[in-house]
């Protein structure tokens, strides 16, 4: 996994799949007050990366904010099963897995918290391959369980 933090410190890009072979050492010290995180390129995390993942999150100073954008359905998922996946951070926008019935294609378009509070739109299209409609590819109560803590509401 590649983890790329911008010369100003303001935006950290995180890329590949997130393994115990991931080193975040090095980072924490350097993230300080309000941190984009592009999280779209996140593709595969194993439960060894999430344990690493969980200590970095854990060991943030204090004063890092930190913002996950775009992210990945792998983010998504672990986000929906590890209560501490993101500690204080909080979700800007997620990608949303769409498939094409038709011809197999695929999208992943990035949703905002206010588009993502109107629910999931099942379908979306049409597919710029065949012209058939794209259908939602997950589950979408679960796959947005993680809103209700991002909103400030308590889980059930
Ligand atoms: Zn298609």
């Amino acid at each position: 996994m590649g983890c790329a933090l911008s010369a100003d410190g303001r935006r950290l890009t995180l890329t590949g799949p997130l393994t115990e072979q991931v080193d975040f050492s090095a980072l924490p010290e350097r993230l300080d007050g309000d941190v984009r995180v592009d999280a779209s390129g996140i593709s595969r995390i194993t439960s060894a990366g999430v344990v690493e993942w969980v200590a970095f999150i854990t060991h943030l100073p204090a004063s890092a904010r930190l913002r996950f954008e775009a992210c990945s359905v792998a983010f998504v998922n672990q986000l929906n099963t590890v209560r501490s996946f993101i500690g204080d951070g909080r979700v800007e926008s997620i990608c949303v897995p769409y498939l094409c019935p038709g011809c197999g294609a695929s999208e992943e378009p990035v949703m905002n918290l206010e588009q993502l509070e109107a629910g999931l739109p099942l379908t979306r299209g049409p597919c710029a391959t065949c012209g058939a409609s794209l259908e939602l590819d997950v589950p979408p109560d679960d796959y947005l369980a993680f809103l209700a803590r991002e909103l400030g509401e308590p889980l059930i």
